[in-house]
């Protein structure tokens, strides 16, 4: 499904995508609101983000061929022979020492005095040695009809020089095609142990406890429901909910920084994280594959199961012009051979033709390239659901973000309280009453200033209403507590504040009790983040926020937003980011940062919906295209600016790739590159790629140093 709608999506303008999009949330939205009531539990939102985020299977790597084998169905079939040709990379040493002597053996067989068949033996030598499992793959391609196959083709073209008596040349197209695939085979195994030192997050055993017996069981069974025990020192396999024990929970392996907290009962245990103090009893609350270590864990597997449009279009291209090429060569292998009776001269030039028609290198490079940036943001804690959210990510011209959470802590604290006809403590015990429940950092804070007493005072039928506040019944009076607008709403005259804050009135029954002002303070590293993302590239940064309008302006100017705009309702921030896509450039893409708080549905909108300390939100991680699992905001520009030199690498590669084969076919079939030459430029170009690949590996682990000594001061 989502594979239809994105190609759906290509044909629509971005206007009628993004006035789809929040059609869809709305419906959702809808729906969600329509089961709360029925007291149902919450929809998990569209169908393509689950399938994104957290349903997407584990593979293996015979169930990975399969799936891209799937991906590459109904594609034209020259494609699908040339991406399949593309799968089968491995890197081993037997190969790489064969190779190593096949070179030396060439050298020498070069630098022989021989002649006849003798000469042709000791190029053979080295040409098996190198190419002996291209010759199996191209009788298998034969044996299938796949005329098109690439080791058919290169075998081809290496029979023709061959025949013509190009011997060097014929080993040294094995030779360096082997070395090519060696490489790019190189760099792939080290992208995914990479990805596999991310296993260590997902523990495969777990202790279930069974009244006072505790047994071993596999994580991968553990039933929702179960309890099971942590021992201080081991990593949590499954998220949960503590029912016993006091301990300190470190998420830093999980989140890639520095993060830990402390739990007791009733807190939330997130899996991947290791348990520091003490042992813990846990109620699984999800399975270990919808837990949070998996999705990031898949997401660093998966990520090349969304193609970047690059990718997409490479392989379109190639689908047409490598038989292009094909026919190309056999024209001058036939036509100036009879015209000019010099037919060794001809074959050696359609051969040259022929290798350079073969560019499965380009279209692996540029996977790995992405899926190299995949495997980096993942160990620096990030989901990112697919090359295709990097890509996007990589134009982003316009930011825009929420502010609660966001660019500030979130982390409220009640400042003062203004209380009308009543004492402070009754104002703050009904706020609190009816705050209770709510998620909201405002409603945490007002609870905790509350005291305990609150959770005595019942309050019934509670509404959250989002970015305005809550309503409940308390002693069968009606209580509202929230912003200026939800006063407004309700037809209850207010007082202006008279300090600055966030303030939160009261009113019961229609007559108003008096507002609390809260503060929360910014992030130490938000104007840093925003002149670093500035710097990379962001045009526009823009502030969203359901605050009212006199902290919203005080927080934009001191970060230096370009735009901003308050007291918006989670539809409005959804309004407001569908306007803001619809009045950017073109070929630039709008990207939403929140905390998944009141901001889900603007995460799903957006081109790409960052989200921030995602790691004990599931909605938030479901709910956007990549997402950060710690709350450090640096995170962002280093997860912009790897995306940035991931689009930049894999132009660069496809550059470079296409101006060395137009070179090698102008000089070729001119006559002025010799077959040799021509395998070893290519062979350059190949290995070019793949170096560009390591070095987006590279900066992935620079950044790792940068923020441990980040960490340090
Ligand atoms: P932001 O856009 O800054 O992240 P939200 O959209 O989460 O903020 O909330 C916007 C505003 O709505 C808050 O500043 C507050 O005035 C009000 N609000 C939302 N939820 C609550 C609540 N539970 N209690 C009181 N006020 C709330
Ligand atoms: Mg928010």
């Amino acid at each position: 499904m989502a594979k239809h709608l994105a190609k759906k999506e290509k044909k629509r303008s971005a206007l009628d995508v993004a006035k789809e999009k929040l059609s869809l949330i709305k419906d959702s939205a809808k729906k969600i609101g329509s089961r709360e009531k029925s007291g149902e539990k919450k929809s998990k939102g569209p169908e393509k983000t689950i399938a994104r985020a957290i349903r997407i299977p584990v593979t293996n790597s015979a169930k990975k061929a399969a799936a891209r084998k799937k991906e590459t169905e109904g594609s034209d079939a020259f494609q699908s022979v040339m991406l399949n040709k593309t799968l089968d990379l491995r890197f081993n040493t037997t190969d790489l020492f064969l190779t190593a002597l096949a070179l030396i053996l060439l050298v020498i067989a070069h630098f022989l005095p021989t002649s006849g068949p003798i000469r042709l033996l000791s190029f053979l030598v080295p040409f098996l040695l190198a190419g002996y499992n291209y010759l199996y793959e191209a009788f298998q391609e034969a044996f299938m009809g796949i005329v098109l196959g690439r080791e058919l083709i290169l075998m081809i073209a290496v029979l023709m020089a061959l025949c013509a008596g190009e011997y060097l040349g014929a080993a040294a197209v094995m030779i360096c095609l082997k070395i090519g695939d060696l490489t790019l085979a190189y760099i792939e195994m080290i992208q995914s142990e990479k990805v596999s030192a991310l296993y260590a997050l997902r523990p495969e055993k777990a202790e279930l406890v069974n009244g006072d017996a505790v047994s071993p069981v596999r994580a991968s069974e553990i039933a929702v429901g179960s309890e099971i025990l942590v021992r201080a020192g081991e990593t949590i396999p499954v998220d949960g909910v503590v029912l016993d024990g006091t301990s300190v929970l470190d998420a830093a392996p999980l989140v890639g920084g520095n993060c830990s907290f402390p739990v007791a009962v009733g807190s939330e245990a997130i899996s991947g994280c290791t348990n520091v103090n003490a042992p813990l009893r846990i109620r699984v609350e999800r399975t270990q594959k919808d837990s949070v270590s998996s999705a990031l864990i898949r997401a660093a597997e998966n990520a090349w199961m969304h193609k970047s449009a690059h990718e997409r279009q490479l392989q379109w291209v190639l689908s047409y012009l490598s038989p292009a090429l094909v026919l190309l060569s056999v024209l001058m292998a036939v036509i100036p051979s009879i015209a000019t009776g010099e037919w060794r001269v001809y074959l050696v030039r359609a051969a040259i033709l022929l290798t350079v028609s073969q560019m499965y290198s380009v279209v692996q490079s540029v996977k790995l390239s992405y899926d190299c940036a995949a495997a980096c943001a993942a160990s620096d804690g990030v989901v990112v659901k697919g090359h295709d959210v990097l890509e996007s990510l990589s134009r982003a011209e316009t930011m825009v973000f929420d502010k609660t959470g966001t660019v500030t802590e979130g982390e409220y604290r009640v400042k003062e309280v203004f209380p009308r006809g009543v004492s402070e403590g009754q104002l703050l015990f009904l706020a609190g009453a009816a705050e209770l429940y709510s998620p909201h950092p405002i409603a945490k804070a007002i609870v905790a200033a509350s005291g305990a007493y609150a959770s005595e005072i019942s309050a019934v039928d509670i509404k959250e209403i989002p970015g305005r506040g809550v309503s409940a019944f308390i002693d069968g009076r009606c209580v509202y507590v929230g912003n200026a607008a939800m006063m407004e709403e309700h037809g209850i005259a207010f007082d202006n504040p008279s300090i600055p804050g966030s303030a939160i009135h009261v009113g019961v029954d229609g007559h108003y009790l008096g507002h609390i002002i809260l503060e929360d303070a910014l992030r130490d590293s938000a104007f840093d983040v925003i002149e670093e993302l500035r710097a990379a590239g962001v045009g526009t940064s823009v502030l969203l926020t359901g605050d009212v309008h006199s902290s919203a302006r005080r927080i934009a100017s001191s970060l230096n937003f370009d735009l901003v705009k308050a007291e918006l309702t989670p539809e409005e921030k959804c309004s407001s980011v569908e306007y803001l896509m619809s009045n950017r450039n073109v070929n630039t893409t709008l990207a939403f940062v929140g905390d998944g708080v009141c901001d889900a549905d603007a995460l799903r909108l957006a081109t790409v919906g960052i989200a921030l300390g995602s790691f004990d939100k599931p909605e938030a991680l479901e709910a956007s295209d990549a997402a950060i699992l710690g709350r450090e905001l640096r995170t962002l520009p280093r997860l912009y600016r790897l995306a940035v030199q991931t689009a930049r690498t894999a132009l660069q590669q496809t550059i470079v790739c296409g101006a060395v084969k137009l070179l090698v076919l102008i000089f070729g079939a001119a006559g002025l590159c010799s077959l040799p030459v021509a395998a070893v430029i290519q062979m350059a170009s190949i290995l070019y790629e793949a170096y560009s690949a390591r070095r987006i590996l590279l900066s992935g682990d620079e950044h790792k140093i940068l923020r441990v000594k980040e960490r340090k001061i």
